[in-house]
């Protein structure tokens, strides 16, 4: 959603009404309301606010400094790590535009991207986001060889985590009738997994194993693959991702029975902390008949050992 400058415009002037509501002794003869806009993306929603406060004849400026603050101006609270970070510093309300989610200190809920006017496009604002990191690990981000980088990093991201724009259950609606002779185990091996821990948003990858035994109702092997594919592009961790694809397989088809197995390694374990390379994490899980009777278990397992 791109913000133009008359909604924030709008926003300011709900905000500097809200100000003058919180400030019962206000105005006390000559005293001006000090607003701090948080840098970078408060700056202009505080001078607009600033404007709109001496719209409704309330002395105000523009506060360099925090301390000096009455209120506090936010373009949006997202995580609200801002908010809590400012709260440290100040105890002057923090109001703000917009908010990712309901929330009493802002103006406007958006539940999607939202991009101010002076951030040019979505794209921009997040390539911004990648030159800033690249200056924060000690790169020279104007050289040569990263001039493109931003906009490649941008866009890989955009192919590992395509899985928050799908719904996996999607793949599982054209589920096939008419397989009443098929009760036998199902089962598609070394599925490639290709993920990221929701921790440091580092690479996990390996191989998933899924088994389903039908009652009823068959899916195209190929549907296991992109379930799996359309799971693992988010951040996520491992246990769960073994079980979005285990919960996902019953629900739809309501089978006599599921088992998934994951076998990935961590770069995040490998290659920071523990350092320990080469070393996978196993995890599985079973529901209905796979997890209810041992004979099918073992031929599961049997089936994926060592795979
Ligand atoms: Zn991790």
């Amino acid at each position: 959603m791109n913000l133009t400058l008359s909604a924030v415009d709008d926003f300011c002037e709900v905000l500097a009404d809200r100000i003058i509501d919180l400030s019962p002794t206000r105005p006390e003869s000559g005293a001006d309301l000090a607003v701090y806009g948080v840098p970078r993306g408060g700056l202009v929603p505080a001078a607009l606010v600033v404007g709109a406060l001496e719209r409704h004849g309330q002395s105000a400026y523009v506060a360099e400094h925090i301390e000096d603050a009455d209120f506090i101006v936010d373009d949006i609270i997202d995580s609200g790590q801002t908010a809590a970070r400012v709260a440290e510093q100040t105890s002057a309300p923090f109001l703000a535009c917009v908010s990712r989610r309901p929330d009493s200190r802002a103006v406007f809920v958006a539940d999607e991207w939202v991009v101010f006017p002076w951030e040019e496009t979505k794209i921009g604002s997040s390539e911004d986001i990648v030159t800033r990191f690249l200056q924060y690990i000690g790169e020279d981000a104007t050289r040569g060889g990263l001039q493109e980088t931003p906009a490649r990093v941008v866009k890989a991201w955009g192919e590992w985590f395509r899985g928050y724009s799908e719904n996996p259950a999607d793949v599982l609606k054209t589920f096939e009738d008419g397989a009443d002779k098929v009760n036998e185990m199902v089962l598609v091996d070394n599925i490639p997994v290709y993920s990221h821990c929701e921790h440091h948003a580092a690479p996990f990858f390996g191989v998933a194993h899924v088994a389903y035994i039908p009652d009823g109702r068959i899916v195209g092997l190929s549907k296991l693959v992109r379930l799996v594919d359309s799971f693992a592009r988010r951040l996520q961790v491992q246990e769960r991702l073994t079980n979005q694809i285990a919960d996902t397989l019953v629900e739809h088809l309501n089978p006599l029975g599921v088992g998934v197995v994951l076998r990935c390694r961590h770069l995040c374990m490998e290659s920071r902390g523990v350092s320990k390379a080469g070393t996978r994490t196993h995890t599985s899980a079973m529901r209905g008949a796979l997890f209810d009777s041992p004979s099918a278990r073992a031929e599961f397992f049997s089936l994926v050992r060592d795979r």
